[in-house]
């Protein structure tokens, strides 16, 4: 077996215990590879394991490999910027990182131009950090009526980065706000708004994050090994 196939045995394991720890369905939680910097070779060898999801942070690095392994769903989970939209469109399954009424606005317009609907989540900033981005609760709820009148967008839920601390008490009252918030947005449910998807959890958080409600983990270094800081 090779290396990221035995990362990734034990990774399901985690997730399954933490799953069954919560009175969970394993099946509940997806786990997402995340394979920033990481070249095609060690992603096939991912693929070739079982593993169907991958997430990026940069679209420009998500639309290089996505031909490469185009039967794999790849999901961009960084930072989006309103000019890269046009490139990312119809080739992520789904966008982790919405954190403003412009980039939704631009997304929509390219997705009814590309004739596709593109599916998304809402980024919150639960650790309030400034760093990580994201919106808080207030501008998230003016984002989710502002998304309910647009064209080929989706919402499917919300995706939150805890505080890198070794403090499990506070990161899981931080997974636990995001929780919270997808809870009180129940009340925008709509054709095009479904609170099913909390994206949370890291390599070092995601067993807390599962207790917590996680459906998506986005998992990179445990997998992969650690990444180079060029
Ligand atoms: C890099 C990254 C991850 C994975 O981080 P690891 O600690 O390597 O598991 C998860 N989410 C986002 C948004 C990231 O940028």
């Amino acid at each position: 077996m090779s290396e990221v196939a035995e990362n990734l045995a034990q990774i399901q394991a985690q997730i399954a215990r933490a799953a069954n720890n919560a009175g969970r369905d394993p099946a509940s939680v997806q786990l997402i590879a995340v394979s920033k910097t990481v070249e095609m070779p060690r992603v096939h060898e991912a693929y070739k394991a079982g593993q169907r999801l991958f997430g990026e942070n940069k679209p420009q690095e998500l639309v290089r490999k996505r031909p490469d392994l185009p039967e794999a769903e790849w999901h961009l989970i960084g930072n989006l910027q309103t000019n890269k939209v046009k490139s990312i469109i119809g080739q992520a399954a789904l966008i982790h990182s919405i954190d403003s009424p412009k980039l939704l606005l631009e997304i929509s317009k390219r997705a009814v131009e590309a004739n596709v609907v593109q599916n998304c989540l809402v980024q919150l900033n639960i650790s309030d950090e400034e760093n990580k981005g994201g919106l808080d609760e207030e501008n998230a709820k003016l984002l989710l009526a502002h998304a309910a009148e647009l064209p080929n967008v989706q919402i499917l839920g919300l995706m939150g980065m805890a505080a890198f601390t070794d403090d499990a008490v506070l990161i899981r009252s931080q997974f636990r706000r995001l929780r919270t918030a997808a809870m009180q947005f129940m009340a925008f449910q709509g054709p095009n708004i479904r609170m099913q998807h909390l994206s949370m959890g890291m390599s070092g958080d995601f067993e807390i994050a599962i207790e917590e409600g996680a459906t998506l983990v986005r998992v990179g270094s445990a997998i992969f090994g650690a990444r180079s800081l060029t």
